[in-house]
């Protein structure tokens, strides 16, 4: 199957109020314009250099989502054009897209990244850690910035009551968060190995890569 048929396909299986993350991590420009050329806007990278690179030579209406983790060092590359931070696990790291964005006049909008999954490899707050951040003063202070929700990784395993478990957890503490910010919306859970479950968890965007690119060379 063709790129854009697997778009299409994945499309035609997303609620409407679901936003589409097309990952087009590792893979090269010209996979990025077939999805464009179909419509397609958004697109996730997870490494700096390669989202910067790809930025400056592909359309400028493309929106371009850091999905991955996201060193302190290497906001300034990305602050200028970046329309969503999906990995934040630091009130740290927000300081510096705080400073960053300021410099450059903008207001940067992201997500908490929520550890959810049993693995410890992934990265990603506590709840407790999350409300520290939310009730601290310096976070009171961050004019710009914007949260605009919370993201999650799941377990990668084959056991879908876990998983499912894990998306609800994280549904539950983005309700609970929104009793505190409640203008946050977005709801960034499910991959394609589990995003028809996110989804029935009350996910609002999904980040799908192989489904719609192919099979990566690189594992990451
Ligand atoms: C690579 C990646 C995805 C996409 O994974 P697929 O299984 O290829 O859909 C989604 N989210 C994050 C954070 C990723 O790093």
């Amino acid at each position: 199957m063709s790129i854009q048929e697997s778009l299409t396909k994945v499309n035609a299986s997303l609620p409407k109020n679901v936003t589409l993350v097309a990952v087009s991590k590792t893979k090269p420009d010209t996979a990025v314009k077939e999805a464009y050329e179909v419509g397609q806007r958004i697109f996730g990278e997870n490494k700096v250099q390669e989202m910067v690179g790809k930025w400056e030579r592909l359309p400028k209406d493309i929106e371009w989502h850091m999905i991955g983790h996201l060193q302190r060092n290497k906001v300034k590359y990305i602050v200028d054009f970046v329309s969503l931070i999906h990995g934040v696990d630091s009130l740290k790291l927000l300081k510096e897209i705080n400073k960053r964005a300021k410099k450059s006049n903008r207001i940067v909008n992201c997500l908490f990244q929520i550890h959810i999954a049993e693995e410890d490899t992934k990265f990603g707050l506590d709840r407790f850690e999350l409300f520290d951040i939310i009730g601290s003063t310096e976070f009171a202070q961050l004019e710009h910035i914007k949260i605009v929700g919370l993201m999650g990784m799941a377990t990668f395993t084959d056991n879908t009551n876990q998983i499912r478990k894990e998306f609800k957890n994280l549904k539950s503490l983005f309700e609970e968060l929104k009793t505190q910010l409640p203008s946050i919306s977005t709801l960034s859970m499910g991959m394609s190995g589990d995003y028809r479950i996110a989804i029935e968890e009350g996910s609002t965007m999904v980040r799908i890569g192989s489904s719609i690119f192919g099979e990566r060379i690189y594992n990451q």
